[in-house]
Formats: structure tokens, sequence, C-alpha cells
């Protein structure tokens, strides 16, 4: 707990500096205000009537009020004391108005600095460490557990508060009646100890909250991400049943939560009980003190221990809360292990010869390996095919070819330079990309386009939607460029939106395009328009397909076979359906493209 909260209030502190000074200030403040009022009490019973003898600590203080009073020229008179009353009861009210205001801003500002930085760490995370972690992971991160760690700082500046008003109690308590506090005090301390414990529950409870909702999250994603499989399967009731099975546990967290933070309450409650009884006990058996000042010490218990006891409820919510701060931070760790240079520092890459891979090797984290000592070359301006079967590696070549990932051994280089990860993030600008499934925003066709290309006026709009065979549908739209595509895309049809991530990808003009089976769902009229309108941009731009439907390639300059993480068999069209027992000829019979 001492480990998590240090952290905590370290990076709260750094964060928020002066907001955490001035709501710091204000709650001192409004403890010095009612500190003020408690100072008026003594004397106020006085003039009300009640004895409290001239000759006690209590007479003693009442005198030097009074005292302090007739200084600044004022008589003490009981209409006076109930006026400054209302005076400082108007100034403590405004007080805590500016102090929780203040607090809620700063739980704000925390919780947006938290949400921009964790989102900046997961997005300069490098792709293997993202496409190795949950997205729902990160979902849950960003919104329910950095709201948690907002209302941290909540539950803890309200902590401070508390404490900061029953140390004036305690303060007066202690002037007042040394030894009846010390008493108290100790008491104090055992309550706080046994109920230790039962904080460090709360805190655990807090961290199971964490871990189940980050699987309700995930469950939730993944199932509105399959909604329409799960459909087809008639599979919605068992997801249901699934997730309802998860929302129990976490509302069973939950409520364990409440439940160590009532139990906590009651404890505290009882031993206060105890606590009071024994000192009341004490107070006028073996100290003698007198009957009205026993009746002080218990207004001030009365006022103190609700206090105290508040004071210990805000800190366990606070202990609670804190495993929220604990996975951003710890996804934050991950992502920063996982960093890509913030910016280019080697000098730029520029493919005017080649593009290499030479003995490149790579695995997955804890995998086999899946790309095997790889030569290949890509020259400038030609377009070059990579075939195989499924799995057999070619988006991990990809991938590689793009800087997505580094080789394990091996190395890529871009005309004789290599591609390492200081260059990687220049090289991605001048590379275009379509993956077989589509990334659209739910925004209209010109957001989507623009997305790629801020600047793009209309006319290179067009153009690329031109080039790409997408200008008749987008034109057929209801609202042309300005229709809204849906969640994903969901209003268009899987070609539609293939052609739409092409002319995204011509817009940025890029000097490598990769296209990873991209055209495998387009009907064969829209796919020969594609493969016309690249064909039209052969020799201006290096294009590497991906493809296991072999037509698509046949105009390929070169052709890569890969099979299991190997090149098998290279060269062109005609040269590899030549080789008369080779696999690349055996896949052009198998799909009727050679006899
Ligand atoms: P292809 O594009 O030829 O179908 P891939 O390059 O996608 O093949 O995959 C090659 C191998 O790497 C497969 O066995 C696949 O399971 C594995 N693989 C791909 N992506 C990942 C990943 N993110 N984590 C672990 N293994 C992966």
């Amino acid at each position: 707990m001492i480990g998590p909260t240090r952290d905590y209030l370290r990076q709260l502190a750094a964060v928020t500096r002066w907001r955490l000074a001035q709501a710091l200030a204000l709650v001192m403040l409004g403890s010095l205000t009612e500190g003020l009022g408690l100072a008026l009490l003594l004397p106020t019973l006085q003039l009300a009537g009640v004895d409290i003898g001239p000759h006690t600590e209590a007479g003693r203080y009442a005198a030097l009020v009074r005292g302090a009073l007739g200084q600044i020229g004022l008589r003490p008179t009981l209409a006076l004391m109930l006026a400054l009353f209302v005076a400082i009861v108007g100034a403590r009210a405004m007080l805590t108005r500016a102090q929780s205001l203040s607090i809620a801003v700063l739980c704000e500002d925390f919780a947006q600095y938290l949400r921009e930085r964790l989102f900046e760490a997961v997005s300069g995370a490098d792709w293997l460490f993202i496409c190795s972690s949950r997205s729902s992971d990160f979902v849950h991160a960003l919104t329910s557990e950095v709201d948690r760690a907002g209302a941290a700082a909540h539950q803890g500046l309200y902590t401070m508060s508390g404490a900061a008003v029953a140390a004036l109690y305690v303060g007066a308590s202690l002037i007042l009646f040394p030894a009846a506090t010390l008493l108290m005090l100790a008491i104090c301390a055992a309550l706080a100890v046994a109920l230790h414990a039962r904080t460090r529950a709360v805190h655990r409870a807090g961290g199971d909250y964490s871990a189940v909702a980050a699987g309700v999250y995930a469950a939730a994603i993944e199932h509105l991400q399959g909604i329409k499989t799960a459909k087809m399967y008639g599979a919605q009731r068992r997801t249901c049943q699934s997730f309802a099975r998860l929302t129990r546990n976490m509302a069973a967290a939950g409520i364990r939560i409440s439940r160590e933070q009532l139990a906590a309450d009651a404890w505290f409650e009882i031993g206060a009980a105890a606590m009071m009884g024994v000192i009341l006990l004490a107070a006028l058996k073996w100290l003698a003190v007198s009957p009205p000042e026993v009746l002080i010490l218990l207004l001030l218990f009365a006022r103190v221990v609700p206090r105290v006891r508040g004071l210990q409820s805000t800190y366990r919510a606070f202990a609670s809360l804190l495993p929220g701060f604990a996975t951003i931070a710890g996804i934050q760790v991950r992502c920063r292990a996982a960093a890509e240079p913030a910016a280019a520092t080697g000098p730029a890459l520029e493919l005017h010869s080649a593009l290499r891979l030479e003995g490149v090797s790579f695995s997955y984290p804890g995998g086999p390996p899946v790309v095997r000592s790889v030569d290949l070359t890509i020259p400038a301006g030609r377009t070059v095919a990579i075939v195989g079967p499924s799995g057999a590696g070619k988006s991990t070549i990809a991938d590689l070819l793009m800087g997505l990932i580094a080789p394990a051994a091996g190395c890529i280089r871009v005309d004789g330079a290599p591609l390492d990860a200081a260059r990687a993030l220049a090289w991605r600008e001048q590379v275009g990309y379509v993956a077989h499934d589509t990334f659209l925003f739910h925004d209209t066709v010109r957001a989507n386009l623009r997305w790629a290309q801020p600047n793009a006026d209309e006319g290179e709009l067009r153009a690329a939607l031109r080039m790409a065979a997408a200008d008749e549908f987008v034109a057929r739209l209801p609202q042309g460029l300005d229709t809204v595509v849906g969640d994903r895309g969901a209003a268009l049809s899987q070609g539609e939106r293939q052609r739409l991530a092409l002319a995204r990808a011509f817009l940025r003009r890029p000097r490598l395009l990769v296209l990873d089976e991209a055209t495998n769902s387009l009907d064969s009229e829209n796919e020969t328009k594609i493969l016309g309108a690249l064909d039209g941009i052969r020799g201006g731009i290096t294009i590497v397909l991906i493809a296991h439907r072999l037509s698509t390639i046949r105009w390929a300059d070169l052709i890569y076979v890969i099979e299991d993480g190997t090149v098998v068999e290279s060269g062109d069209w005609a040269t590899l359906c030549a080789r008369l027992d080779g696999r690349f000829r055996t896949w052009c019979i198998a799909q009727g493209l050679a006899a």
C-alpha cells in the first residue's frame, strides 16, 4: 500500500503542481475556519451560562479568547459570538465550495493527463507489442481505469482535508485535556493498526475488480466485433450467458470492496464507542476532570470521531481505486519498454534501386521461426508478387518490408542502407499499405480519404478514387464524398471498402505500395479495373502484391514463392510455369491457370 500510494502521490504532485497546492491551501483554510469556529465554542458556552469554572484549562482558554477579542476592540457578548459563528460558517461554506471545485478540476486534469499519456504510450509502442496485446485492455485502461485513478485523487484529497480538520480538533483537545487526548490518540493508533488489514483487503479487492473489469471489456469488444458471426451461429444466448457470468464476477468484486469498507467502518464505530467509554470513565474516575469539562470533552469527541471515521473511509475508498492507477502505470511501463523511436534519427531512406531482405529470420515472441533465412530482392519501380499457402509467412515478410517489425537475424536494406528502428518511421511515410481486412472510420468517405493525406484537394481525392476504380460507386452514394460509411465501413460492401482503402493508399503517393491480399474479395470486374489501374502506374512506384489467387499476379515482374517461411522458387510467370515439377506450376494447374 505504501509503495503504490507514494507512486500515485508523486505523479499527482508532478502533474497538477500549483493546482494541488491551491487545493491543499483551500483545504487548510477550510480547516482554519473550522478551528476558528472551535475557538469560539468555549467562550460562547460560557456566555450561554455553562459553568466551566475559571480555574480549569478550559476556563483559562475561554478567558484567553475573550482577551484576544477585547484586544481587537470587540466586547464578547452572546450576540457577537453568535454573529461571529454565522460569519465563520458562511466563510467556511464558500471555502468548501471553492475547495470542492478545485479538487474536481484537479481530478479531471489528472485523468485527462493520464488518458493522453497512456494513449501516446500505446500509439508509440512497436507493432509486435501491440499485436501481441489484448486491445480491450487498452480500452479498459483508457476509460474505466483512468476514471478510477482520477477518482482516487478526489478521495486522496478528501483524506488530507479530513486529516487536517481532525488534526485541529486533536490539537485543541490536546491543549485543553492533554492526558485524555493522549489516551484518545493511543486508542486511535491502536484502531488504525487493527483496521490496516481491512484497508489492505479493500486494496486487494480493488485489484480484483480491475482484473475482472478487464475481462468484461474484452468480452464486450470481442462480441461486438463478431456479432454477425455470433448471430449466424445462433450463439447469442451462449455469448450472453458467458458475458453475464463475467459481469456477475465484476459485481461480486464491487460488492466485496463495499463489504470490506463497511466492515471497517463498523469496527471503527465499535472501537470508537469503546474508546469514548474508556476515556470518559478515566476522565471522571482517575483524572478528576469536572463534569462541565466532561461535557466539553464529549462535545469534542462527538465532532472528532465522525471526522476520523470519514477520514478512514475516504482513505479506504482511495485504496480501492488505487489499482486503477497501477493498471495504467503497468501498461505505460510495458509500452515504453516497447517504444519506437519518436522521430527518425538517421538520414531518410530513398528507394531508387532495390529493397532487399538479406538472410532475414523472424519469430513472434515465444513462437517458432516463421521467416527463415529469406533472401529477396524487390527492384525499384517493379511489381513483385509474394505467393504461397496460408501461414507461409507472406504477411510477416510484408511487415518486415514496411519496417513494422525488425528481423531477429539478417538485414533489410533500402538502396543498400539498413532499414533500422531509427529510420523505420520515416520509411513508413513512403509506404502505402492496403490490408485484407480494411480499416475505415465511422465518418464520411472524404474524411476517411483525408485521414491519409489531410491536405489533399478535391481533384486529388477524385483522382485517387478513379485510380482505385471507386469513383463510380462513390458517385452513386446518397451524399457522394460526404456519405458516412458506417462503423468500420459497415454501410459498404467489402469490395467497396477495399477500393476506398486503395484510394486512400494512392493519395499518399507512396514509393512502395504493399497490397496484402487486398483484391481478394473483389469480383473479377473490379479486380480487373484495379489491376488495370495498377498497371497504369507501373514503373512509377514499386508494388508488392501478396496473394494466393494467382490470377492477380499474372502481370508481376517477379514472383517469390514462399513455403514454411522460406523462398522455395522465384522468377517471372513464364519461367515458373515452365518448371515442370515446380510448386508454382502445380498451383497454377490447381487454379486452372496452366495445363
Ligand atoms: P501468411 O500471410 O502467409 O498467411 P503470416 O505471415 O500471417 O502468414 O503468418 C505466418 C505464421 O506466423 C503463422 O503460423 C501465424 O500463425 C504466425 N503469426 C502471424 N502473426 C502472429 C502474431 N501476431 N503472433 C504470433 N504468431 C503470429
